[in-house]
């Protein structure tokens, strides 16, 4: 099967303590598969990191396994360095990871040190840059000198430039502004529907994930406790509020109306809006109801 599985994953991390190691994941069963775009929630803690360095086989799990394309990928002759370029892992603020001293050289690197030549490096980077939104009047310039936005899509960018199928990035949206944070989802909505590339982020922000996400994974000690469509997982808000987790400020608004005035008319048995654009479509609905409602008494 097409993807990246885990099966009834568990880690414990080694600790130096008689009390053993801390169970970070908790049996985790789930599969990936070729163009999803998903956000993995779940408080502070809860396994995210964890679980998203077992997807490119940085960790190795205690218990149970791991496949890509239905190949475990801890067996002995699996090409890890394979694995490494397909699933493309973006660590939280991975500007701090940029070391080369131009832009084009560091963003280079990747695909160099997965064996490929200079100038065919070099082209893959100068693609990604592209596709990154990076001006190529940037190749030479030094990264540190460049604003925090550019800095988070040149680290991104040298990423891209392996050719990942899989995108796997950890809060790639903290810490940048507006403008910052559009662009960016601008770029992975490409990504993901032009270039078919899975997307996974691990999001804090529950507007973001409702926006953006076609698939909520929402973590609580270690353990997948929900996963499925965003619209049946923000609907459950007193299960979420259990979690440590809020439901989006458009679910939360569409609630508190429907609750205050008494309404009936939902978008659909067990659904919520989850974008302004839905919640305000919501809303004409019922005001056009209230209004013929009125006229024909
Ligand atoms: P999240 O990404 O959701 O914040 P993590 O995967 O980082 O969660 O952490 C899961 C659990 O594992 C937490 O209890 C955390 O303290 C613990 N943990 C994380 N990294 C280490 C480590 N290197 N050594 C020991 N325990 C760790």
């Amino acid at each position: 099967m097409k993807g990246i599985s885990l099966e009834r994953v568990s880690y414990q991390y080694q600790t130096n303590t008689s009390a053993g190691g801390k169970t970070a994941l908790h049996n985790v069963t789930l599969h990936i598969s070729p163009g999803e775009f998903i956000a993995l929630i779940g408080k502070t803690g809860s396994g995210k990191s964890t679980l998203i360095q077992h997807l490119n086989g940085l960790l190795r799990p205690t218990e149970g396994n791991c496949f890509f394309d239905g190949e475990n990928i801890w067996e002995k002759n699996f090409d890890k360095k394979v694995l490494r370029q397909k699933v493309g892992l973006c660590f939280q603020y991975p500007e701090y990871q940029i070391f080369e001293e131009t832009v084009l050289k560091d963003i280079a690197f990747g695909p160099q040190n997965l064996g490929f030549g200079k100038i065919e490096s070099e082209a893959k980077a100068r693609h990604a840059m592209e596709v990154m939104g990076l001006d190529e009047k940037l190749e030479g310039v030094s990264p540190f000198s460049l604003s925090g936005g550019q800095k988070r899509r040149v680290a991104l960018a040298g990423v891209l430039a392996m050719e990942p199928e899989y995108l796997i990035l950890d809060e790639p949206l903290a810490g940048l502004d507006y403008p910052g944070k559009e662009k960016l989802f601008e770029i992975l909505h490409f990504l993901n529907e032009k270039k078919g590339i899975s997307i996974v982020i691990v999001s804090h922000n529950m507007n973001e994930a409702a926006a953006h996400a076609k698939r909520v994974i929402a973590m609580e000690n270690g353990s997948v406790r929900m996963d499925g469509k965003p619209e049946e997982i923000f609907v459950k808000k007193d299960e979420l509020k259990k979690m440590g987790l809020n439901v989006p400020d458009v679910v939360r608004f569409y609630m508190d109306v429907r609750e205050r005035f008494n309404l009936s008319t939902a978008l659909k048995e067990d659904s919520v809006p989850l974008t302004q654009r839905q919640l305000a479509k919501w809303l004409c609905k019922i005001l056009e109801e209230n209004k013929n409602g009125r006229n024909s008494g």
